[in-house]
């Protein structure tokens, strides 16, 4: 199936690791020009060393704390110095804190604002000039499960992804006329560094192991196991695709079957 995604300039944000390194990794596989951003120097530096190792490209690498708008600046600047404008972008973010309400305070709550809302509005408000420039442009948003289905002990992924989602609906209305489509990617329970840390999480309050904390995950999961990061990336990438032009303003979960809505 030809993409039409060769010598695109790819920006993938929080893309250290996890679902980010999977999205990045198969826009590499594509021919495009792939930048990549997270807060870790260390993680970084060995995702794209690894990446060269496996496909020969190297791909941009960027510290940004996108909790910071100046640093989101920054990355945006970096990328379209080395690689023009950028024509994907993919606002991935790492998982908000785990908690229940009573577990959280004010700080929690802005912390959560500025990573997952305020990074995806700062991110997509950088782009758009270049993308309406060239009438062509894709903005896709990992959310989460959780914005159809809220998950118990995540209120501040439920309520905050939730905002992701009209703010990506209502964007598409206004950019559409310019061939820009924008996406929310609701993934369900994927094997990453994110998805172990909340079964040890769950684990401490229920007192069982976190691998039966995992066990269980699987098993509420019609297809009866957990998503590769892969997976999840196979789907961000052909949004980004030619083929995918007259789907925007949508929220297409990948999950496995797990939520229980036939919407
Ligand atoms: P992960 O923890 O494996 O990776 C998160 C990435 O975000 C890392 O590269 C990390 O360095 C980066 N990051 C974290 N905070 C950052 C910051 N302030 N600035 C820059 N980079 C930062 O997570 P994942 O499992 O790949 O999940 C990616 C997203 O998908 C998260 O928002 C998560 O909540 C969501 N999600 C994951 C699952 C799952 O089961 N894994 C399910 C639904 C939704």
């Amino acid at each position: 199936m030809e993409l039409h995604l060769k010598d695109k300039t790819v920006l993938v944000t929080a893309a250290s690791m996890g679902i980010g390194r999977a999205v990045a990794e198969l826009f590499i596989k594509e021919g495009c020009k792939v930048a990549i951003c997270s807060r870790n120097k260390e993680n970084l530096l060995k995702t794209a060393q690894e990446i060269k190792s496996l496909y020969d490209i190297e791909p941009l690498w960027l510290i940004c704390d996108i909790n910071k708008a100046a640093e989101i600046e920054n990355a945006v600047n970096v990328v379209r110095h080395n690689y023009g404008d950028i024509d994907i972008l993919v606002n991935n973010c790492g998982g908000p804190m785990p908690g229940f309400f009573e577990d959280l305070a004010d700080e929690h709550w802005q912390d959560a604002y500025e990573q997952v809302l305020m990074s995806t509005v700062r991110f997509s408000r950088l782009v758009l000039p270049g993308m309406k420039s060239k009438n062509w442009g894709r903005i896709i948003n990992i959310t989460s499960l959780a914005v159809k289905q809220p998950v118990d002990n995540l209120i501040l992924s439920n309520s905050l992804r939730s905002g992701v989602t009209a703010f990506a609906k209502t964007l598409s209305n206004h950019v559409g006329k310019y061939n820009i489509t924008v996406n929310n990617v609701a993934p369900g329970y994927t094997l990453t560094s994110r998805l172990y840390e909340l079964a040890v999480t769950r684990a401490k309050h229920s007192g069982e192991s976190h691998e039966h904390v995992l066990a269980l995950m699987a098993n509420d999961v019609p297809v009866k196991r957990l998503a590769r990061p892969d997976e999840i990336a196979s789907l961000v990438v052909y949004l980004a695709s030619e083929l995918a032009a007259y789907i925007t303003g949508s929220t297409i979960a990948i999950d496995g079957g797990i939520i229980k809505s036939t919407y």
